[in-house]
């Protein structure tokens, strides 16, 4: 899995996908002449709720993408492997692990650790084998840019122990013991991410804590929200990174040139990149019938739908309170959709996505005359229409869910 797997491009860019499942669905998304597109999911409570609930909807939707050769880029905060043999257990499973027991798909693109390391699936052509390498190119990105670690953990640490403000809210590092051990200098599995939980039953004090720390690293993105494995919701994840998820996704947009990106999350991490837009200055040639999509999924935390609502650029502000979409023509040209469910809708997950795409469309045929000229978006259409009529259909390849699903 670590062996390295470096390659230069034409214009000298270093590019790590070569010969990767995202580069040929790529290369395939030209040849049908469509705008480059992809998907980017956050994986709890966006693609995936918890057990059976959605299960099928989440297979087909992984199905469905996968035979239309759009690939879903999976964006999470979960590692990638956990080392079983290691002292310290986490009781939840590793992406790795939930691959291999079918709950997840083989993601083209996997970003874990809050989107800190990157991870590529490749298929050996001649065995159907398949196996994710690490991406050692977006590694030495986010070491060029600095991340202090271990200054950070020991200042945390002092913290804890000495700190007020940390002890009325019993702050603590994730793993206790493993940054015990990184302190005493071994390798950390979270090599770009330091987490600590800590509880208060005020969401004041919640925000207080997230300011305190954003404070202490005004250079360094801090995000915390509610942790949904504790029903008693006075529990919070706290995450100091030095990159957020939009970041994180920017980087493989310009590289590829994807012109229309379709985001779906649910919690404070993924804020950024539901309302961040991608900044396509370098990349002029992107610009025209580019389309940002967000989709807020059902069942995301309530301050975060505020937050979320608040910040996005909302043209009918009086739709605000009952519609589900909106959408904005941005100045350069691109076209930026916003969807959420209302109040009394009971979609949830998987299943705000597929009505996520079905506005999309709907609104992109309602506008097809505005667009006149834009033949690609038009074959694009095509490619979701057929996408949304093969999620409808409850009879689909067992074949393609076994090729995505199974070892
Ligand atoms: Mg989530």
């Amino acid at each position: 899995m670590e062996q390295d797997r470096i390659y230069e491009n034409r214009d000298g860019q270093i590019n790590p996908f070569r010969g990767s499942e995202f580069e040929r669905m790529m290369i395939a998304q030209d040849q049908l002449n469509i705008p480059r597109t992809a998907l980017f999911f956050d994986i709890d409570k966006t693609f995936r709720m918890k057990g059976d609930v959605l299960n099928d909807v989440s297979r087909k939707l992984a199905v469905t993408a996968w035979e239309a050769n759009i690939p879903i880029v999976a964006v999470t905060g979960v590692p990638f492997h956990i080392d079983r043999t290691a002292e310290f257990n986490p009781v939840f499973n590793s992406v790795e692990e939930r691959i291999a027991k079918g709950d997840l798909p083989y993601f083209p693109v996997i970003y874990t650790d809050a989107g800190t390391r990157r991870w590529i699936l490749n298929i050996d052509q001649a065995t159907g084998k398949r196996h994710y390498l690490e991406d050692k190119v977006y590694k030495q990105k986010l070491i060029d840019q600095g991340f202090e670690r271990t200054e950070i953990v020991s200042q945390l640490n002092t913290l804890i122990n000495v700190s007020e403000d940390f002890k009325k809210v019993n702050f603590r590092f994730q793993r206790p013991e493993d940054e015990q051990t990184f302190l005493n200098g071994q390798e950390t599995p979270e090599p770009f991410k330091v987490s600590g939980y800590f509880n208060t039953a005020s969401s004041d004090q919640a925000l207080k804590m997230q300011n305190l720390l954003q404070q202490m690293y005004p250079n360094l993105r801090v995000a915390v929200g509610i942790d949904m494995n504790d029903s008693s919701n006075t529990t919070y994840w706290a995450d100091i990174l030095p990159i957020d998820k939009h970041e994180a996704l920017y980087e493989l947009r310009q590289f590829f040139g994807i012109k229309i990106a379709i985001r779906a999350g649910d919690s404070p991490n993924d804020k950024s990149m539901l309302i961040e837009d991608v900044n396509l200055k370098d990349r002029p040639d992107l610009l025209k019938g580019a389309v940002d999509i967000a989709i807020l999924v059902g069942g995301a935390e309530n301050s975060v739908k505020e937050e979320i609502e608040n910040a996005i650029d909302i043209s009918n502000k009086g739709k605000r309170k009952t519609g589900s979409y909106e959408i904005t023509t941005l100045e350069d040209e691109r076209k930026k959709l916003f969807y959420r469910e209302t109040a009394h809708s009971k979609r949830l997950g998987p299943e705000s996505i597929v009505r996520g795409l079905q506005i999309f469309l709907r609104k992109a045929r309602r506008d097809q005359s505005k667009d006149a000229g834009n033949e690609n978006n038009e074959k694009l259409y095509a490619v979701i229409e057929a996408l949304i009529e093969k999620l409808k259909n409850p009879r689909y390849s067992l074949d393609a869910e076994k090729k995505i699903y199974e070892k």
